[in-house]
């Protein structure tokens, strides 16, 4: 039988490169798609000898062009992190909007089944706590998150427009925080913040107080629900994510005794618009995917610390 075809946007990027992984592991030929203005070759350059792998440098907010039958886009492309999309907050925008809009033409196009990226920032700082598909959110449009949180609001109106106009077949994943191995440890992100300060023999730095909560997924976790909603028949959003809450302050402190480090942690002021809480309801996904995450925090955070601890030194000054 002939193989499936699939095309990743943001494909060198952390959570893309984890998807090109698992979609040749399960036998899929993959069209791997990143301008690498976030990503990161380095990520999945393992692939490049596999006959069935293939890599577009190529923007996805301008028009696409891909030969050939696609059965499945996943649209991963975009700037993740709040330091990246204060530092490109156009790119972010058009990303989100325009790059969608292209990948669901291409969709539509190919006869293809498409799952786009969201993300618990379409709840803002939410004040329904834990966060069900049903809550409509609470975003500042115009504070520093508003590129990425309207750009993947946008994003959610016309997948959702392009389903019940053109009928085509799309998933929408609305992905909690993720860590693991490919992280940028510079890319601001909480997690890799802090792996790197304390490899780095630094103080960990905790914004405000550090009594806001997040809920922290493994990226094998988070792979399996995004597969698992792109082969199911649901249109609607699914919250995918790890409920297991903690404030920042405690996590700073987990990886401190984790590294069995007497560093310290100091306190710098919290960014505008940080939401003070946050953790997904994921009764969707149990209930329609099968899905539960399996990969506990302390068993995650170790697999993630001894990955970015068997890197060459020097990779932790980047
Ligand atoms: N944070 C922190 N120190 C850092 C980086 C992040 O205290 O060096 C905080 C940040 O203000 C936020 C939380 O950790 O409250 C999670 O931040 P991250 O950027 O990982 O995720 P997001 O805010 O997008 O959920």
């Amino acid at each position: 039988m002939e193989k499936k075809r699939v095309l990743i946007t943001g494909a060198a990027g952390f959570l893309g490169s984890h998807l090109c992984d698992r979609f040749i592991n399960e036998g899929y030929r993959v069209v791997a798609m990143d301008n690498l203005i976030t990503g990161d070759l380095k990520n999945i350059e393992h692939l490049f000898p596999n006959k069935d792998f293939v890599f577009y440098n190529q923007d996805v907010s301008h028009y696409i062009y891909v030969p050939g039958k696609l059965d499945y886009i996943l649209h991963f492309a975009s700037p993740a992190s709040p330091i990246d999309y204060l530092k490109i907050p156009i790119q972010t925008l058009k990303v989100g909007s325009l790059g969608t809009h292209n990948c669901l033409g291409l969709a539509k196009e190919k006869g293809a089944r498409i799952l786009v990226a969201s993300t618990s920032e379409i709840y803002g700082d939410p004040l329904v706590h834990p966060q069900t598909e049903d809550y409509w959110g609470n975003v500042n449009p115009i504070g520093p998150r508003g590129v990425y949180d309207e750009a993947k609001r946008f994003q959610e109106a016309i997948t959702m427009a392009y389903h019940n106009y053109h009928k085509l077949e799309t998933r929408i994943v609305r992905i909690f925080n993720t860590y693991g191995p490919r992280m940028r440890l510079n890319d601001g992100r909480a997690l890799p913040a802090f792996i790197g300060q304390v490899l780095r023999g630094e103080d960990l730095t905790v914004y405000g107080d550090g009594s806001q909560t997040r809920s922290f997924c493994y990226v094998d976790d988070q792979i399996e629900g995004i597969y698992r909603l792109l082969l199911s028949n649901y249109a609607y959003p699914v919250n995918i994510g790890n409920p297991d809450e903690i404030t920042i302050k405690e996590f700073a402190e987990e990886i401190l005794k984790l590294a069995d480090s007497n560093q310290k942690i100091t306190y710098k002021p919290l960014p505008t618009d940080d939401p003070k809480q946050r953790q997904p309801d994921i009764t969707k996904a149990k209930e329609i995917l099968n899905w539960t995450p399996r990969i506990s925090r302390a068993d995650g955070v170790k697999l993630t610390y001894n990955f970015f601890k068997s890197l060459p030194h020097e990779y932790l000054f980047k």
